[in-house]
């Protein structure tokens, strides 16, 4: 793939640069020439930008090739004069082509500098030699070309040949400018030079890579742990835009060890830590998937052992841990798809087992049990929990702060008879009568915190001519798997899928309104329950009222401009989402504005830990709080429970749903 643009000081300027262009290329497809296969144009700046995010994004998903042998950068960034390019390129292929190997090359024409990342798998010696023989020969190649090993970044280990390229007078200058800024040698210590005064050697091709540590830990091992051994270390978490969703914890705490790399860094050393004690990590983890593997007193003596400061590398993997949101983004946004969140579930999990959790924890995995029974006597426990003694008392004692304010009427009091659950009605219609129904999946946050809007939603179902149903609530078990209680996530997974599956053979969709919850079912589930899963698929709301026509349907028009915030689990896994919002408010004279933003900072529970509260408020007012500002309450409308709640505790007003907005304006 080829990308030419072209800059010139006039319009008609560019046109005569385009033309010739494009008449050499037609010359070529015509007579299949110099394999040009086609061409497209384009001067429209949002498809300009749309090429080059997919030039971006395709450095990343090089790096996400299955398989142990990844694309490496250890050859690369080299630059010959453009005009040797085309036959450097030639024999730089059959270079890596005679030792058998796959590889990506991009890179820019222009400048003649090329990236060009050989897979090598570094765990296996013969395929590490491989890194010595090529860098060798690349080395010639480049030199026999007039070109330089170092066209842009100098990434890699190749600073042993800088004395012989540079030569002797230009390589002194560097190690003097090395002087100057870092005389230390703390910065990349000898990747390129080290300081002029400096004793200390430079990084040779052979030195001891990541590999080294890599190999320590068992096939097994790795393989069940993908999803940290992956990261290539490429650094696109170390976001700071506050509109991006990527890492809010690394964003907030300005501290690598907080990032997707940080995290996976730590969790491979762990697993390695785990290698060297003998700990059989895998048997360990079916032992406790089953239950309990160690006594309460066991637990309690490392515990007493964790508060005398006796060391243990796990406290340091914890420490960085903690400060996770759980918020899914690097799981998407990570070109290589490193997913914090599953292996921190799975590193909690295993933690706990040998250290006493904080009894937060409890409290957070067993929301969705208790919430139902809350629910019932909502009058008598939200004066309560509003009391400043009790709400003291919770944030001494569990560490929650901000408990949010019970229904009331409870859900169940606004349905009616016909709208409940009831399989087998559902059973004895046609197909076609089937259809007519949509199935409500609860959660516990809409449920028992935000009855209005499940029944805005019901409201909103029979605007479109179908009939809502009430699902029985079923624990979803995503508390319990941000908290790492896997066993328990486990069977409350497998109890909610059964349920679940069964209504497979009934013609109606089923719809569930959080983001979070939602997703659950389709990532947390298929990990944990594996083939057992089945096959059940619960929509969001804005993925079934797009396939609804609203054509027939008129919305009271209103002189306001809304504007959407999104929940950024959605916004991550769920690109499309703010669009088919925007869409449905087009088809009724709605105008909807969308915008980019980052986490609001409440990801489920983790605003409510009271040792969130500054990173917690920090994010909001990093990410939410100017375009809160900007709009009026009435203008802002939001996707995310987590996030109305955050709004709510900071602003003293709630945003609405999308929802609850069209069954107003609808009824
Ligand atoms: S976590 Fe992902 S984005 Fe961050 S360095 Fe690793 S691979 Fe790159
Ligand atoms: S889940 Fe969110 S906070 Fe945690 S590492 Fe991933 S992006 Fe960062």
């Amino acid at each position: 793939l080829n990308m030419v643009e072209f800059n010139a000081v006039s319009p008609q300027d560019i046109k005569d640069k385009v033309d010739t262009l494009c008449k050499l290329l037609d010359e070529c497809v015509e007579n299949q020439t110099n394999g040009v296969i086609g061409y497209q144009l384009t001067s429209d700046k949002s498809d300009i930008l749309k090429i080059y995010a997919m030039r971006k994004k395709s450095v990343g998903l090089l790096g996400n090739v299955k398989g142990s042998q990844k694309p490496l950068a250890f050859a690369e960034d080299t630059a010959v004069p453009p005009e040797n390019l085309a036959d450097y390129i030639v024999e730089f292929r059959a270079l890596l082509d005679s030792h058998n190997l796959q590889y990506g090359m991009f890179g820019h024409v222009d400048a003649g500098v090329l990236h060009v990342r050989p897979a090598l798998d570094m765990c296996d010696p013969e395929q590490e030699k491989l890194l010595r023989t090529i860098s060798d020969e690349v080395v010639k190649l480049t030199a026999k070309y007039g070109g330089l090993m170092w066209g842009e970044h100098g990434k890699g280990y190749r600073s042993e040949y800088g004395p012989e390229f540079f030569g002797e007078h230009l390589f002194t200058q560097l190690r003097k400018i090395k002087s100057a800024f870092d005389p230390n040698n703390k910065i990349n210590p000898g990747k390129i030079c080290t300081p002029i005064e400096s004793k200390d050697s430079l990084v040779s091709v052979d030195g001891q890579k990541r590999s080294y540590f890599d190999k320590q830990i068992s096939i097994d091992v790795k393989t069940s742990f993908n999803n940290a051994m992956t990261c290539n270390g490429n650094g696109l978490c170390f976001n700071y835009d506050e509109n991006s969703p990527m890492c809010p914890s690394y964003k907030v705490t300005g501290d690598r060890r907080n990032s997707p790399k940080g995290r996976a860094g730590l969790m491979r050393e762990w697993l390695r830590l785990q290698e060297s004690k003998e700990v059989n990590l895998l048997e360990v983890e079916k032992e406790l998937n089953k239950g309990e593997v160690i006594t309460w007193w066991e637990r309690f003596v490392h515990s007493r052992e964790k508060k005398q400061g006796v060391y243990d590398f796990s406290h340091e993997v914890k420490a960085s841990m903690d400060e996770c949101l759980a918020c899914k983004a690097c799981t998407t946004a990570c070109p290589i798809k490193v997913d914090v969140p599953t292996f921190r579930a799975r590193f909690l999990n295993y933690y706990h087992s040998y250290y006493a959790r904080p009894l937060k924890d409890y409290l957070v995995g067993n929301i969705e049990n208790s919430a139902p029974l809350m629910a019932k006597f909502a009058r008598v426990i939200n004066p309560i929990v509003k009391t400043s003694l009790v709400s003291g008392l919770i944030k001494k004692t569990v560490g929650y702060v901000d408990t949010p304010q019970l229904s009331i009427p409870a859900l169940n009091k606004r349905v009616n008879k016909a709208q409940k659950f009831n399989l087998e009605l559902l059973k004895k219609l046609s197909t076609d009568e089937q259809n007519d129904y949509v199935l409500i999946v609860q959660d516990p946050f809409t449920s028992f915190y935000e009855a209005e809007l499940v029944e805005s939603f019901f409201t909103l179902i029979t605007q479109l001519g179908k009939k809502p149903m009430l699902l029985p609530f079923k624990p979803n078990g995503k508390p319990q798997h941000v908290k790492g209680f896997l066993h328990e996530f486990k069977l409350t997974a497998k109890n909610a899928a059964e349920f679940l599956n069964q209504l497979n053979d009934i013609n109606a969709p089923l719809v569930g309104l959080d983001a979070s919850l939602v997703m659950c079912y389709r990532d947390e589930y298929n990990t944990i329950l594996e083939s057992n899963r089945g096959d059940f698929n619960v929509q969001l709301a804005h993925e079934w009222l797009e396939t609804q026509s609203f054509s027939a349907l008129k919305a009271k028009q209103i002189n306001t401009e809304f504007t959407l915030l999104s929940h950024c689990t959605e916004t991550t896994a769920l690109p499309k989402a703010a669009s088919v919002w925007k869409n449905i408010f087009d088809e009724l004279g709605l105008t909807l504005n969308t915008t980019n933003t980052g986490c609001c900072g409440m990801a489920g529970t983790y605003g409510h830990e009271a040792q969130n509260q500054a990173n917690s408020k920090a994010l909001y007012e990093m990410s939410w709080k100017p375009i809160v500002d900007k709009n009026k309450p009435e203008q802002l409308l939001s996707t995310g429970f987590s996030c109305r709640s955050q709004v709510k505790r900071y602003e003293k007003f709630k945003p609405k749903h999308p929802i609850e907005l069209l069954a107003k304006v609808l009824s």
